[in-house]
């Protein structure tokens, strides 16, 4: 039987009460689709917007197997200890079109899918990454709404995802292996170039020399880095997510980077440019909707890459006409 459909109000009172039903009916709403639930999200989001932003964002990334879930779960329940309220959203990459999902198993944190303090949500699915990251953008404040004040963002360090949740958190957190050459880990320079800290998780039995020296190693290669705009030097720690090892130590590292970019005003800032950043990119998302959901593009388009692999229209010249049609329709 079908939920009753409730009104913009009753959902934005459930969350500011902290509902965790309520939070996770509106969360399904911002990640649909249709026209109707469309509206309804914005008025949810535009409602709670004052009662969001009151949290500590982390992104967390790193290869499969690297054990994200195995240290959300330590980290997440250390975080509970302190009295905190923890939300962790993900945005996988792989969920994309439903090619199956890498980090959407509930099943990955077990402990802390049972406490009331945490909120666990699996990705949202869409057709482009941008979309999914605006969803999970939005979800957060949402979460934040309902009173959550540390938000763990986790994706993984396969591909660009990287790079939206960099743009949607305050802090960093690269997780990596020893013994392992950056290449195997598929970790760009561009990506380590976005940490504020480095742990190299799986610091245990045989692993731990390995680790130390592997923490020597990013230590010098982060040196080569230039400065971060925070005005923060990016710690590498070593850790066992298993053991329960150095995961204190992360959040303590949160914290002083919090208190340097509160003094240097860098927390503020960021936060406000990634605000414009974000407007910018639902632009881009709803142009490209506007464009590509058109059925009469859609059909143009077929026929100009017929032309186009038979060169009969040049593909600059293609994409000048497509678009003039675009704008004569608008
Ligand atoms: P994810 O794919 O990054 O989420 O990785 P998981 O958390 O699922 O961990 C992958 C595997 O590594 C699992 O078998 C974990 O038990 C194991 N693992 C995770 N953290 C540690 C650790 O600190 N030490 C050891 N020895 N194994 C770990």
């Amino acid at each position: 039987k079908p939920k009753k459909r409730l009104e913009a109000s009753e959902y934005i009172a459930g969350i500011l009460k902290g509902d965790r039903v309520l939070l996770s009916r509106a969360i399904t709403i911002v990640e649909s689709n249709l026209a109707t639930d469309k509206i309804l999200a914005k008025d949810i989001i535009q409602a709670i917007l004052p009662s969001s932003g009151n949290s500590i964002r982390i992104g967390i990334t790193g290869v499969p197997g690297v054990g994200k879930s195995t240290f959300i779960e330590a980290f997440g329940k250390h975080l509970i200890g302190l009295g905190h309220k923890v939300a962790i959203l993900s945005i996988d990459p792989s969920s994309q079109r439903s090619k199956g999902s890498i980090l959407g198993d509930k099943t990955r944190m077990e402990e802390l899918t049972t406490r009331q303090e945490a909120y666990i949500r699996p990705s949202a699915s869409g057709d482009t990454l941008g979309g999914v990251a605006n969803k999970t953008g939005e979800s957060m404040l949402l979460c934040e709404a309902a009173g959550y004040d540390v938000i763990l963002i986790e994706t993984v360090g396969v591909g660009q995802s990287e790079t939206a949740v960099h743009g949607m958190t305050d802090f960093f957190l690269l997780l990596m292996l020893s013994g392992a050459g950056d290449e195997l880990q598929g970790i760009k320079k561009g990506i380590m170039e976005m940490a504020d800290m480095l742990v190299i998780n799986k610091a245990d039995g045989d692993n731990i020399r390995k680790s130390q020296i592997a923490k020597r190693q990013y230590e010098n290669a982060l040196h080569i880095f230039p400065q971060s705009e925070s005005g923060w030097t990016p710690v590498v720690s070593t850790a066992s997510a298993l053991k329960n090892i150095g995961i204190a130590e992360v959040w303590e590292q949160v914290m002083e980077y919090k208190k340097l970019v509160d003094a240097n005003g860098y927390f503020k800032t960021n936060r406000k440019e990634q605000q414009i950043q974000w407007m910018y990119n639902n632009i881009h998302e709803e142009l490209k909707q506007l464009f590509y959901g058109s059925a009469h593009i859609k059909e143009h388009l077929k026929t100009l890459e017929k032309e186009v692999i038979e060169a009969r229209i040049s593909p600059v010249k293609a994409a000048e006409k497509i678009i003039q049609e675009f704008k004569s329709t608008i």
